[in-house]
């Protein structure tokens, strides 16, 4: 990579990059020397001129997404390292395996690379750039993606139309940088089976942050009546089928979703006698079905997407927990998630325990839920932490 310029920081802005925050907002900067464009590398030094690190430069209000602290000049196999050491700790927690064979290899900051999104579909890949710098060196990424899986990998699949900043993104297509892939594409996980479209569906194509939820709900699942609302393709669905549940109903808003479901349950070997598909909005399906359900999964989208909208989407999270704490039958279990980043744990719990007070019910805390191992929160950018839930039992 080419170091483009240079940044240096106003006296006192150097503390939380020594304490390695890989964001420097734009009122941090002192000054530029070089020629810095959206995208390009820079270095990044204190008001003295001590060298603190290099990283992408953008016009905005985070202004720097620091990718290598320290003195030294990130070296030729940059990516290749970062990637290495990326699966290095996917592999510690035992990821993948034959029944688990999909999992999110980059997760921005989590894994040091600030703006990189990369999901790994049993050889496939799909990448997304939040940032220009991360637009910008997506060929060195697939070349080192390519040396570290080698033979493994099958596709990269580029997809950032949506997630790049507004202003050119109309001219960035979504598209394979590598290989050829062929959609849907069958993923395991801890045994159950899922069809990922990565070119027609939601993100990356599939919503590996949920796996462990899902999991923990195939437990409470065996002979139970399920109301997977929000359901996307299925995911808490085909776990509550392959417990044995007793009955399975699935809700998306989405059709293109509900269709996907449909072909899942197929897949997993089900047919529409235990299983039930609704193309409906949640608040709209939840006012009649009182008493119908022993277990509801509560999944929406990010209702609150950056500050401003908080308080909104405080209102949206308290009144639909309401209502499913009204329907429940008694005995029931909850699993409630939000996935608002600028809403956080407690703010989050804070409003259960309103939705609570409103249903007027008996209510314990079973679980706390969050993202898995395999979407790491660094320890110096607690932001990175976004998914969490409760499960809760209903008297
Ligand atoms: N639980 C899923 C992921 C949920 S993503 C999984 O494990 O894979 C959120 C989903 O909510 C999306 O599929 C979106 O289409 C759907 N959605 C958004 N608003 C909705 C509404 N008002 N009612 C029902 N579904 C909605």
């Amino acid at each position: 990579m080419t170091i483009a310029g240079k940044i240096i920081l106003k006296k006192g802005k150097e503390y939380s990059i020594e304490r390695k925050h890989p964001w420097i907002f734009s009122g941090a900067i002192e000054r530029n020397e070089g020629l810095l464009s959206d995208g390009c590398w820079t270095e990044v030094a204190d008001y003295k001129g001590n060298i603190l690190g290099f990283g992408h430069y953008q016009n905005g209000s985070i202004a720097i997404r620091l990718l290598s602290f320290g003195k030294e000049l990130p070296s030729s196999d940059f990516w290749k390292t970062k990637i290495t050491s990326a699966l290095t700790l996917r592999q510690a927690v035992n990821l993948p395996t034959p029944a688990t064979n999909a999992f999110r290899l980059i997760h921005g900051e989590g894994d040091g690379l600030p703006g990189l999104i990369i999901d790994y579909y049993d050889g496939a890949v799909v990448m997304q750039a939040h940032s220009a710098g991360m637009h910008n060196d997506r060929t060195e990424i697939s070349s080192a993606l390519q040396e570290v899986f080698g033979k493994e990998l099958k596709c990269i699949y580029y997809k950032s139309q949506s997630t790049l900043p507004g202003k050119d993104r109309s001219v960035r297509e979504d598209e394979y940088i590598f290989g050829l892939g062929v959609v849907p594409h069958v993923i395991n996980e801890y045994g159950n089976k899922f069809y990922v479209d990565w070119e027609e569906g939601q993100k990356t194509g599939f919503f590996l942050d949920q796996r462990e939820n899902r999991k923990l709900l195939g437990d409470f699942s065996p002979g139970k009546r399920v109301l997977n609302t929000f359901c996307y393709t299925g995911g808490f669905s085909i776990y509550a089928m392959n417990a044995n549940a007793q009955a399975v109903h699935s809700v998306d808003s989405s059709e293109k979703a509900i269709a996907i479901t449909r072909k899942n349950i197929e897949l997993n070997g089900f047919d529409d006698k235990t299983h039930s598909c609704y193309s409906e909005d949640t608040f709209v399906f939840l006012k009649d079905k009182q008493g119908q359900y022993d277990l509801i999964v509560l999944d929406p989208p990010a209702f609150a997407k950056h500050r401003e909208a908080r308080h909104q989407a405080v209102k949206g999270y308290q009144r639909l927990n309401a209502e499913a704490m009204r329907v429940i039958r008694p005995g029931g279990i909850l699993f409630t998630f939000s996935c608002s980043q600028v809403v956080d744990r407690q703010l989050f719990y804070d409003t259960i325990v309103s939705s609570a007070i409103q249903a007027g019910r008996q209510i314990k805390v079973l679980n706390h839920l969050s993202q898995p191992a395999d979407h790491p929160v660094s320890i110096f950018h607690p932001e990175g932490e976004y998914l969490k839930g409760l499960v809760l039992y209903i008297e």
